[in-house]
């Protein structure tokens, strides 16, 4: 070693920062990281080599008489710790980049080769050649600048051809870095320096934690992001470890940064002072997790308490509507980290400025929730029209006129393994909010249309079937196009269906649901407007929609029981319906005394369990007459 061309400060330097480093990525969140162990071992791989480095050159300068070669290993091990942080910053840009397993197997053999030559080189290079005077010839090759040639190619190598797997921003910065390196390895080395060899592999090791372990800590707030809350599920339930989550969600704050300052710190204080060791997390949409070990809490029923009696007394101080969910961690949740999910389930049942300690039962009806959900899901992205899992149940509806049943209404059931029989009830909403309705109706049509078919073929009378359709599914491009295509699949007249609809109360949606209803009403498709009654009618509205049917909700035919005022209150409006030229149809028909009145009320159709509660659509058959004999009276 030319003790003239080397300085400590580099290796100096470099130690103190691996030393910050080190504590610096040892913090909880870091540490739940998938790279974490690269990291780890990179820094310590850094420390080695300054360490070895700066011993080295103290020896060498404070020795007087003979050195003992051994001493020399140090300058080794300096140089073999560079090659394995080279190894090991190319195994983490291949896990970045998530390479194929063929391809990370070679990448993992290139890199075990190349850091056992080097490894060899160094060793012959920087010890053999002073032990074994023969090998004298091999002194001083600089095996670290050669090592560096492919180890910048392969570097560049991943990062060029994986980077559409790699954000943009992130590869070109670590690709400017690597190639930065380079440069000053080589200035330093045309200065025939070898001060800053192992600071200049810091570098991308800070580049890297920059970029990949940007801290979840949000310093404004004191509160961790919602990807450190899943990183901490991960790691406790991986430990078995028992949490306590408190969640509280404030309605009027999109974000914790939004609330006054004293209500802010009012947050903080209670819960740095009723909690020992708790970490706040922050979630979109006001939400905040305070979660805590038993470990350190040793009564958390009594700290679950004092909670509740805080967020009471900051909702009686700063009158922020709110609502709270306190429980443990579960295992089934914490196995898939959906505790975000079943959090934002429970809050539905809470009621507002209250709170919420989960019981067994919130988690089964959750875990029955996912369960129909992902089912739902399954059937919507399999669309088949055949699915089994969707039943087609139906209502026969009795013609106040012809006085028999020759319509029906169509009503969707689900049937599960796991759950039995489904009623709309809890599945219907389910469906529309995650945009699976459309898929539902579509293979209920299907079958409704093949019933159809085979009633006709059997020689029964049927005018027509209704089907009830959403609203979220009118909005979409190809509703028309999706319905025209499963009625004439089925080679039915398109008379044969009707289309029961309910009022929407969004303005927007005026003008799409008349041109909708009026292209498929040219098919000669008809329209029902369901539930009359209920909400608020806009009369002008729906009278310039072109309904053949208005569907009087049973809560009418139950009002129009109450007084002879309610009665004719109904009547009129089925009155002016009737002169306005649309049929009415009573639903809900329970008993002879709601007949006799809703006869009495215009009824042009009726509908309830006084003829039939809903019934599997194969037994429809039996309510019908037969064609024929109809046709002959
Ligand atoms: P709806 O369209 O108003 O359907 C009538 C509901 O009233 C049916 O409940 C039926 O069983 C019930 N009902 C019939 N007669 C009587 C009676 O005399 N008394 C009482 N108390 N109830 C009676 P169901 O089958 O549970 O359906 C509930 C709702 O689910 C339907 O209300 C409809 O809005 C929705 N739904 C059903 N099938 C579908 C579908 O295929 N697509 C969509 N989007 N919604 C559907
Ligand atoms: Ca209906
Ligand atoms: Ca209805």
């Amino acid at each position: 070693m030319e003790q003239l061309n080397y300085s400590p400060i580099g290796d100096i330097l470099t130690t103190i920062i691996t030393c910050i480093l080190l504590t610096q990525i040892t913090a909880g969140h870091t540490k739940r990281n998938s790279g974490y162990p690269y990291f780890l071992q990179m820094i310590l791989f850094t420390y080695v080599a300054a360490a070895a480095s700066v011993t080295h050159y103290a020896i060498l300068l404070n020795s007087t008489g003979e050195i003992p070669p051994v001493v020399h290993l140090l300058g080794v091990l300096h140089y073999v710790s560079l090659i394995i942080l080279q190894a090991l910053n190319i195994l983490y840009l291949a896990k970045l980049a998530a390479m194929p397993r063929s391809q990370m197997i070679v990448v993992r053999s290139v890199c075990h080769v190349g850091l056992l030559l080097f490894t060899l080189l160094e060793l012959t290079s920087d010890f053999l050649s002073l032990v074994i005077p023969g090998l004298s010839g091999f002194k001083r090759i600089p095996v670290t600048a050669i090592s560096f040639i492919p180890f910048i190619a392969l570097v560049l190598w991943i990062l060029y051809t994986y980077r559409s797997r790699i954000v943009r921003l992130v590869y070109t910065r670590l690709a400017i870095t690597y190639l930065f390196c380079a440069i000053v390895l080589g200035v330093q080395g045309s200065h025939g320096q070898t001060s800053f060899t192992t600071a200049i592999y810091l570098l991308p090791i800070l580049q890297l934690i920059h970029f990949m372990h940007p801290t979840p800590f949000d310093a404004n707030s004191g509160t961790f992001d919602e990807s450190a809350f899943k990183a901490m599920i991960a790691a406790s339930y991986k430990k078995r470890e028992k949490l306590f989550l408190a969640c509280l969600r404030l309605y009027d704050y999109e974000d914790i940064l939004t609330l006054s300052d004293s209500m802010r710190y009012d947050i903080h204080h209670f819960y740095s002072d009723i909690v020992r060791h708790g970490e706040l997390f922050k979630l979109p949409q006001g939400r905040l997790i305070l979660v805590f070990r038993e470990k350190y809490n040793k009564d958390p029923d009594q700290v679950m308490s004092r909670l509740t009696e805080s967020f009471s007394s900051l909702y009686e101080h700063y009158h922020a509507g709110f609502q709270a969910v306190l429980m443990e961690s579960v295992d089934k949740l914490s196995a898939r980290n959906d505790y975000v999910r079943f959090i934002h389930f429970v809050e539905e049942r809470t009621a507002s400025n209250s709170f919420h300690r989960v019981t067994e039962q919130d988690i089964t009806d959750y875990t029955r929730h996912r369960y129909i959900v992902k089912e739902l899901g399954d059937i919507a992205s399999k669309m088949d029209l055949e699915d089994p899992r969707v039943l087609v149940y139906c209502q026969p509806v009795y013609n106040v006129t012809t006085r028999i049943y020759d319509t029906a209404e169509a009503l969707m059931r689900i049937r599960l393994p796991e759950t039995g029989l489904l009623f709309p009830d809890q599945f219907i909403s389910l469906a529309e909010s995650h945009g699976y309705i459309h898929a539902l109706s579509l293979i209920l049509l299907n079958k409704t249309c093949r019933t159809i078919k085979e009633l006709l073929e059997q020689d029964k009378l049927i005018r027509r079937i209704s089907v009830n359709f959403s609203i979220e599914q009118l909005r979409l491009d190809n509703f028309c196009d999706d319905v025209i295509r499963v009625i004439r699949a089925n080679d039915i007249p398109f008379e044969k269906i009707a289309v029961e609809l309910t009022e929407s109360q969004n303005e927007t949606d005026f003008n799409m649901v008349r041109d909708k209803i009026n292209h498929l009403k040219e098919y000669g498709i008809t329209f029902y407007l369901d539930d009359f009654g209920t909400g608020y009618s806009n009369m002008e509205r729906i009278m310039e929609l072109p309904f053949d049917i208005i569907k009087f909700d049973r809560s009418m035919v139950i009002e129009s029981a109450q007084s002879r005022n309610s009665e004719f209150m109904v009547n009129t409006f089925a009155d002016m319906f009737r002169k306005l030229n649309y049929d009415v149809l009573y639903e809900g028909v329970e008993d002879e005394n709601d007949e006799a009145r809703c006869i009495r009320m215009l009824a042009g159709y009726l509908q309830g369990y006084k003829y039939s509660r809903p019934i599997d659509i194969t037994g429809l058959g039996d309510f019908l007459s037969p064609r024929s004999r109809v046709a002959h009276h």
